[in-house]
């Protein structure tokens, strides 16, 4: 089954999350469609109030951590608080997080602490705009996987059943233009390649939506799901989404 994953970002406060959910359910509840292979991640603030409206078994994830769990970090939420509160995940590397500062060794701290906890990670990675136009995505996404999951042994099951990579051009995400499905045949194989493991999973984000999603994941084997941005937001559009799948 694919994984369908919403990234919220900054959508949806607590109210509106119990909404959103209160109608998935009710849309849910009229087929027989499966939603243990659905992800969604809100904003910190209303973590609590998707896993109390939650009555499928969608899992929730946050959207970052911070690598420790203890010691003075004003402002950051550690991944202990997120496992307590029954989040199954974080995503990492988002590209947005990326563009504030985020470098390849915070993330590689941070998916670390993630699994050391037994969390789940959507490892983010992918070229920016340039880097694409001078034909040097493959470089930037392979030095991204090196460096971010350096010293994490993916050959042992338990942790690489809990790592997730999302291909996420950065030029085609929030921006209306997917990557050719060729493109994405080429850079999602090219991901199976250098993490050579048949069980990290691989996602493509960018500008998916209900018309688009089909065809993305009919791309090839080695695409086992979406990271949807703005699509996800509206409980209408994402049901689309799954849907359509
Ligand atoms: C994302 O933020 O991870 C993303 C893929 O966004 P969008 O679908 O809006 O491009």
């Amino acid at each position: 089954m694919k994984i369908i994953a919403g990234n919220w970002k900054i959508n949806n406060i607590p109210k509106e999350t119990t909404n959103f959910f209160g109608k998935l359910n009710k849309l849910f509840s009229n087929t027989h469609a499966k939603t243990s292979n659905i992800i969604i991640a809100p904003p910190y603030v209303s973590l609590q109030a998707a896993l109390d409206s939650n009555n499928n078994d969608i899992k929730i994830f946050a959207q970052n951590c911070h690598w420790e769990t203890d010691n003075s970090h004003t402002g950051e939420i550690s991944v202990t608080m997120l496992k307590e509160m029954g989040i199954s995940g974080v995503i990492l590397g988002h590209s947005e997080q990326r563009i504030l500062g985020e470098c390849d060794n915070i993330i590689n701290k941070k998916i670390k602490t993630v699994l050391e906890f037994g969390l789940n990670t959507i490892f983010c990675v992918g070229e920016n705009l340039q880097e694409y136009q001078k034909n040097n995505s493959k470089n930037v996404i392979k030095s991204q996987i090196l460096n971010g999951l350096k010293n994490i042994n993916i050959i042992n099951t338990s942790q690489n059943n809990n790592i997730i990579i999302a291909y996420e051009p950065v030029w085609a995400i929030g921006s209306a233009q997917t990557a050719s499905l060729e493109f994405i045949r080429e850079i999602t194989n090219f991901i199976k390649q250098i993490v050579n493991n048949k069980f990290v999973k691989i996602l493509y984000g960018g500008s998916v939506n209900s018309e688009n999603i089909q065809k993305i994941l009919k791309i090839s084997d080695n695409i086992n799901g979406v990271l949807i941005g703005r699509a996800s937001v509206t409980p209408e559009e994402f049901f689309l989404c799954i849907k359509n799948t």
